[in-house]
């Protein structure tokens, strides 16, 4: 059977590559997918017989357009914009935006595929998209960057809205570029709607979203941890990045009784073996969204920290390990040496941060792995929120909106261990957030008719 399943495995990944040839990053995620699918799907003949599958790896559009705009001594740039509008079976498209120069095709399109599945795990009505531009707001004045939003949106205007799309912040996209753009689709428009989710509190933005992935993610390692009878109390913990979900993480860990150790950038790590508590981590909210500065400065600031130039943190001994930082982060390597220092619980705040290597090594081992596209929900389950409260026109507290995310990484949980429990009692989440995101959809695109 394994054979069987093995040769359908091939055969499919062989036409997703030829279709779209050196997408790397999209044939990783589809792969992954699919490799959990197959024997699922071999025992629910509907789904092959309507090919679901090879439509959902099919985007229903991709937008691709120019993005010029002059930069403060009035030099003219051109960026590429993107939007992949992949999937709306079961809602408006929804996923966020990224500004990083590394932004290409396959890596925009792999994230709107994981879209897809996390936002079925949700539980909300949300289909799935993505988009961003090659744009690199890095170094970059306000000035400048809301020229660029601006332009970017006056394109993108055309395409979303909030029945339609509905775009958030990714990397690079944080609460001063959204702001940009809602003003700008705002005023093309002369409306004012729910068309972006991350906005500010006073403008229809909601309490909790700007935590809720880090606090998201925590919240599936604590869930994990209860399987096991255990709990994030005293456990040392490695995060990555110093972003908004690795700033959220590390504060919400700390609230759970757990002690963060790391954090980095694109350059290297930070170690700090007290602790990252709330005064330092203040100070690194600040350093990361105000100043725009390295986290090598954090040592200067912080005595008996150190830096390690160029390398990321997962040789650090660790109980938790949290990826908040972007795809492919821990490789095989890496993977081998967390396993071997101890680590037992992996819950990725990033999209896909684990190459397919490493997540075999977690696997393996029978560790709790948490992928992305069930750990991370939170971001979107909250921007979900946040849609509501827009369409009801009210706002809810703090405590009521991070009950509803809370309860939200439970059920997601919930889904994963009742599709992912194997028969000697491990649950394999990677199975589980796969199965579970995937019924919905494709039953939602059975009964919708060949569309
Ligand atoms: P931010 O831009 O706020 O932070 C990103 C962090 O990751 C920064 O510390 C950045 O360092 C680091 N980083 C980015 N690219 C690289 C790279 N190529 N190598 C090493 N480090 C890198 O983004 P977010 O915190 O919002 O996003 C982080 C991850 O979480 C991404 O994978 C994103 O897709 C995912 N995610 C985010 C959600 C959200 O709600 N924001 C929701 C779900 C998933 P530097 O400053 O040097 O670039």
């Amino acid at each position: 059977m394994a054979n069987i399943f093995e040769k359908k495995l091939n055969d499919f990944m062989a036409k997703v590559i030829a279709k779209n040839p050196s997408e790397i990053e999209f044939h990783q995620a589809v792969h992954e997918v699919v490799e959990s699918l197959i024997p699922f799907i071999e025992e629910h003949p509907q789904y092959s017989e309507a090919k679901i599958l090879e439509r959902m790896v099919e985007p229903e559009r991709v937008i691709l357009f120019r993005v010029p705009w002059a930069d403060d001594k009035g030099e003219v740039h051109i960026n590429k914009g993107f939007r992949i509008e992949m999937n709306s079976a079961i809602g408006p498209y929804k996923g966020g935006l990224r500004f990083h120069p590394t932004v290409n095709l396959g890596i925009l399109k792999f994230l709107a595929f994981e879209q897809v599945f996390k936002n079925s795990l949700t539980t909300l009505p949300m289909g799935g998209g993505k988009g961003g531009s090659d744009f690199d707001p890095k170094g970059k004045s306000d000035h400048e960057v809301m020229r660029f939003c601006q332009s970017f949106m006056t394109e993108l205007s055309r395409h979303i809205g909030p029945n339609t799309d509905v775009p958030a912040g990714d990397i690079g996209v944080g609460g001063r570029e959204i702001g940009f753009m809602f003003g700008q689709y705002k005023r093309l428009r002369n409306e004012f709607t729910g068309v972006l989710t991350g906005k500010g509190i006073e403008w229809g933005g909601s309490l909790i979203r700007p935590e809720a992935t880090g606090y998201g993610a925590t919240y599936f390692a604590e869930e994990m941890l209860k399987t096991r009878g255990d709990s994030l109390k005293g456990k040392i913990v490695a995060v990555s990045g110093s972003g908004n979900v690795a700033q959220y993480a590390t504060e919400k860990v700390t609230q759970f009784g757990g002690k963060v150790v790391t954090l980095s950038d694109s350059n290297g790590y930070i170690y700090d073996p007290e602790g990252i508590g709330p005064d330092k981590l203040a100070w690194v909210m600040d350093l990361k969204n105000v100043r725009r500065g390295r986290i090598s400065e954090y040592t200067e600031k912080f005595k008996g920290s150190s830096y390690v130039e160029g390398e990321r943190p997962w040789g650090v001994k660790c109980d938790v390990a949290m990826p908040c930082a972007t795809q492919n982060e821990v490789n095989e390597e890496e993977a081998k040496i967390l396993v071997k220092n101890g680590c037992f619980v992996i819950s990725e705040g990033a999209n896909m941060p684990s190459t397919p290597e490493a997540v075999e090594v977690f696997l393996h081992n029978k560790i709790l792995y948490g992928p992305g596209k069930a750990a991370n929900a939170g971001g979107v389950a909250t921007s979900g929120l946040e849609m509501s409260q827009n369409s009801l026109r009210l706002s809810w507290t703090r405590e009521e909106v991070d009950a509803r995310l809370h309860q939200i990484m439970i059920n997601i949980h919930e889904t994963a261990r009742k599709y992912g429990t194997q028969k000697d009692g491990f649950i394999n989440y990677v199975n589980g957030a796969n199965i579970g995101g995937f019924v919905k959809v494709a039953d939602a695109m059975l009964a919708q008719g060949l569309v």
